[in-house]
């Protein structure tokens, strides 16, 4: 099974939310964020103040973007070829 069933994950770190590529990670791993700082994964409880820290500006634009991309390739039309006929 796949770990990336979701396209990222956010992480407190340093005073600001930066994310990652993929489904969360368990604590301790190491992932590079998308504004490439070495991270290593922390939990945090859903109520802690750190998920209240403001996005990194560099991983919010590629988080954004990232977004884009996956509603492009769902939006992609389906390639269909049919047999030719009269020629
Ligand atoms: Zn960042």
């Amino acid at each position: 099974m796949s770990l990336d069933l979701i396209p990222l994950s956010w992480q407190p770190h340093d005073g600001r939310r930066h994310a990652y590529p993929g489904s969360p990670r368990v604590e301790g791993v190491a992932v590079t964020s998308l504004c490439q700082v070495p991270l290593i994964v922390r939990w945090y409880p859903p109520q802690s103040e750190e998920w209240l820290w403001p996005e990194c500006d560099a991983c919010h634009v590629a988080a954004q973007a990232r977004a884009e991309q996956a509603q492009l390739d769902r939006l992609r039309p389906i390639e269909i070829s049919l047999p030719s006929f009269g020629t």
